[in-house]
This record gives C-alpha cells, structure tokens and sequence, in this order.
C-alpha cells in the first residue's frame, strides 16, 4: 500500500477526528481537512511539473506544512528529501546537488536563521517559502487538477523518501526509503504501543529525522491518532505545556529532552495525567531516567525503540506487556516480520547468546540503499540482505537486545574492552550527576584512557575527579574507573539528539593538550 492510500483509509474510518495540532500557531485540522490540506499542496505540486520520482527537499523547522508537504509528495509520488534545519549553505548546497533536488520547500526564516538568504547564497531558484504568498500560490496553481491518474502509476516499493543519517559518526548519509519501508514501520509502532483515534502524540523530535516523520506522523496516521507538535524547535517548557494544553497520551524524546524536561524548575506544575506511553530513543537510555519518566510524567507504558535511518528506522522494541525491567533496561526484541542477529566482528557469525557483537537487521524495513552511493550501500547491506548496524549488543535467551555501544565508541584501555555505556549507567547513579557522558582519549601508557564528562543537577557542587573516582572504587572495576573528569554545562550534540562523541575526543585532546 501506498502511504496516500494508508491515510485515505484512515480518513475514511475517522474523518471527523482530530489529526493534527500546530500549537505555536493554534491551528488544527481534522482528518477530512487535513487530507484536503495534503492534496491541495499535491496538486500544486503536479501544476509545478513535478513528476513521480522527483526530489523535493524541505528545509524548515517542525510546523504543519512540513508535515502536509510529507504526504502531498507522497500522493504524487515525489521523493522527500529531509534536509536538517540546522544546515548552512555549505552543507545545503551538498544536498541539493546530491539528491538533484526540483523544488526546495523552505521557511522564511528559524531562530536567527535566514533561510531564504541562504538559500539565494547557493543560486537555487526553484523554491517555495512556507507562509508566504508563494505559497499560496503555488496551492492556487493547482486548482482544479485530479491526483486520480497519477495515483494509478505509484506502487508500495517505490522510493518515497531520502533520509539523511544523524552524522554522529561521519558525513551524514542519504537513506534512500519507499512507501512499503516507512509505512510498514510507522504502522507497527503505531501497534505495539496500542495507538488508536483515541491517542494524540506530542512530538518534540524534528520532523526531519526518522523519529518524527516514521514514528511519530506515520504512526500516528495508520491508527487514526492525532499529531500535537508542541514547537518550532525543542522547547522543554513549551512541550510539558502542550502536554497538558492538549492532553496528549504520548509523549516522544530522545533521552537528553526527557532529563531536560524532568530538570525543568517548576515541572512539578504541569499536569502530566493525560499521559499514558510514548516513546525514549536515538540514543542509549540510561534506566535512572526511564524509571524517573514512569514514574514522575504518568507515562507508564513507555516503550524503548533502538534502530536507525537506515532502517525505516525501529528494529527492535521494548512491549507493554514486558515487565518494568525489561522495559528500562533493554532495547525490547526485534519487531514483527523482521529479524535480528548478534554476529562475531572476525567470524560473521553469530555469538552465543549473551556476548556482545554487531547487530544486524533484515526484512521489509531496510532501505533500498543509500541515495547515488553504491559504494556505501554494499558495504552496509551484505549479499544476504542483512544490514550491518556497527552498532554493538547482546542478546539474552528470550530475544531481549542490549546496546552495549557503537563499534566506533569501544574504548580499549591497556588491552580491556571498556564500553563507554556501561560506565555512563554507572554514573547516572551519582545523586548529583543529571547527565554524563564517558569517552576514550588517548594515553601514552594504556593506549586508551576513560574520560567521563559530567552534566551537574541544578544546584550541585561540581565534582572533582577524585570524587568520582571515591564513588567508583569497589564498585566498578578499576579499568573502567575513569581516570579524567570534566564538568560541563552540556554536550555536542546533532539537532536529533545525538551526543557527538568524536567530537568529544577531539576536544579531549586539546584540553589534555
Ligand atoms: P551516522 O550514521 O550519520 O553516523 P547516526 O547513526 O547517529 O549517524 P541515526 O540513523 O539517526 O544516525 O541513528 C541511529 C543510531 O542511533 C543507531 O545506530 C544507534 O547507535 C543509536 N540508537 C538509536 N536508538 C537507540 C537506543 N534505543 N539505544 C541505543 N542506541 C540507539
Ligand atoms: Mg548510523
């Protein structure tokens, strides 16, 4: 099925229900009406001369029409390209070129931002400006034209979408996914969290990410619940407010949001009882937090999603009727109808339940490949079809996966393997510790050394590195006892999320100088 036959579905069961909420600007739309809003903007895109497989990009902060011009290329078979809001014209103009774009919907401007200067910067004219009367225009140019025909020519399997990985670890890659990888996704989410009409999702995560647009919208539309999007950009204040303003049952966040809105001064004065799930994920989530999200935000079915973007994205999840460890402490067990194994860095095969190896993913949800980039896609994807994660984990007995750390964030101190996570949890245990972070840096000595940087709780003297090294002793093995500590405000982070540990190390090595 085609995601604009999956939403016509639900328009048809749950036409008068909410779908979607823009709070910054109070506008709402019901299913019926934000359908008509979705073919409106496809049929300005048919009178633009966009034909199917085109690339359209969009490059605006989270905002109704980003999410209407989701589906608007959907229905005319477009491919969306995600571009992230925080870009400049250097990297704007790579993707442009890369995914040869036709026409780049935009917003005027984002925080400081001038999008549309920047945007003149790089010589690309085929443009349309969000909330402008170009805009409207380009609605208005589309009158009376029938999506029917081209509808007729669009099949589950065609490419739909290029997403761009976090670039956590490199250059951002451009995920290339169809109808058939993201619905699928978006709609077994959707499922095993027990979304219906009744539910409506708060999503402070960037639409542009796979977070938003898969498990957010997608999910959201296959089940007739409705989307709330609290913000432009993340605003923890703002998000706890649309919670309560909009009684939300879900809420989503990668960890980083969730201890951002746990931290906030008067939390305690948002009512949260609406609430019910929603879900942690993007990064390592430290249990401390999703014990606290149970038990301090009502959420207490929350689930855990591990994947990435070049999986539609989730592979594997925790289950509400999973007991409340498994729930905080693992990453759940692979969804249904994909499969998942843990293998040997040197055998390929796979381990012994219970040691840690590089997981990998097959089935419905892995990309075509990534966009004009043969080279990349075979090394991640294998003749067999499997999707080599490079991320590493254990798997138990009943199928309950364990991300121990990525392969590249592995820190090998004097000949030991020390994964930076299992340190970091250790740390979350610290009363004064909010946030903490653990890398390798390099030491004459051992090859390796452990450097924690540590997010103080309001109020909380800052730690020395003897007073985190007094609270390990006797109770982490001594390799694993971080020999430098360093207190900050906060870390490098990707606008989804991620803490950028290479970026880390390199600071690590300028101050250890
Ligand atoms: P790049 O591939 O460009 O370096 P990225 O891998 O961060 O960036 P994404 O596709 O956004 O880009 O993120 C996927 C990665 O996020 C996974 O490979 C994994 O390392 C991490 N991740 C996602 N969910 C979880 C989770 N629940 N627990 C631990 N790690 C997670
Ligand atoms: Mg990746």
């Amino acid at each position: 099925e085609t995601i604009g036959a999956n939403l016509e579905r639900t328009v048809a069961a749950f036409g008068d229900r909410e779908a979607l909420v823009d709070v910054p600007s109070g506008r709402r739309w019901t299913y019926t009406q934000f359908d008509g809003a979705v073919n409106e903007v496809a049929r300005g895109l048919l009178a633009r001369g966009i034909a199917k497989g085109d690339r359209v990009g969009i490059w605006a902060p989270n905002c109704a029409e980003w999410v209407i011009t989701q589906y608007a290329t959907a229905k005319v078979g477009a491919i969306l390209v995600n571009i992230n809001p925080a870009y400049r014209t250097h990297e704007l103009a790579y993707v442009v070129a890369q995914a040869g774009l036709s026409l780049l919907v935009s917003a005027v401007e984002f925080k400081s931002s001038d999008y549309r200067g920047m945007i003149a910067e790089i010589g690309f004219t085929e443009t349309v400006f969000i909330g402008t009367p170009d805009w409207d225009a380009l609605i208005a140019a589309g009158e009376g034209l029938s999506l029917a025909e081209r509808a007729a020519t669009l099949a589950f399997d065609d490419p739909i979408n290029i997403q761009y990985t976090s670039g956590t670890t490199g250059f951002p890659k451009g995920a290339t996914l169809s109808h058939h990888n993201i619905a699928n996704n978006g709609f077994f989410v959707g499922e095993l969290v027990g979304y219906t009409e009744a539910d409506r999702i708060c999503i402070p995560v960037p639409l542009y990410h796979c977070f938003g647009m898969v498990m957010g919208n997608l999910a959201a539309t296959s089940h007739g619940a409705c989307m709330v999007l609290p913000a432009r950009g993340f605003d923890p204040a703002a998000t706890l407010r649309a919670v309560a303003g909009e009684r939300c049952t879900s809420l989503y966040g990668v960890p980083t949001m969730f201890i951002a809105e746990l931290g906030l001064p008067d939390f305690a004065d948002h009512d949260l009882s609406s609430l019910r799930t929603g879900i942690m994920a993007g990064s390592p989530c430290p249990v401390e937090v999703m014990k606290r999200v149970v038990a301090e935000m009502n959420m207490v079915e929350v689930a855990i999603c591990y994947g990435m973007t070049e999986t539609s994205p989730v592979s594997t999840m925790t289950r509400r009727d999973d007991g409340l460890d498994r729930r905080t402490e693992t990453v759940g067990r692979v969804m249904p109808h994909l499969e998942s194994k843990v293998i040997g860095p040197e055998t390929g095969l796979p381990v012994p339940r219970g040691e840690a190896g590089e997981l990998c993913t097959r089935g419905y949800s892995v990309m075509l490949g990534y966009w004009d980039q043969p080279e990349a896609t075979a090394e991640a994807i294998d003749a067999a079809r499997w999707m080599h994660t490079g991320d590493l984990a254990t798997m138990d007995a009943d199928g309950y996966v364990n991300i121990v750390g990525r392969i590249k964030d592995l820190v090998i101190r004097g000949g030991e393997n020390v994964y930076p996570r299992e340190v970091e949890e250790f740390l979350y245990s610290h009363p004064d510790i909010s946030d903490v972070q653990v890398i390798g840096v390099p030491d004459a000595r051992y090859g390796e050394e452990l450097m924690a940087w540590v997010v103080m709780r309001p109020g909380a003297t800052p730690l020395t590195a003897d007073a985190v090294r007094g609270f390990c002793a006797g109770r982490l093995s001594h390799f694993k006892v971080p020999r430098y500590v360093h207190v900050v405000e906060g870390f490098p982070m990707t606008v989804t999320g991620k803490v950028r540990k290479v970026e880390m190390r390199e600071m690590a090595v300028e101050l250890l100088g």
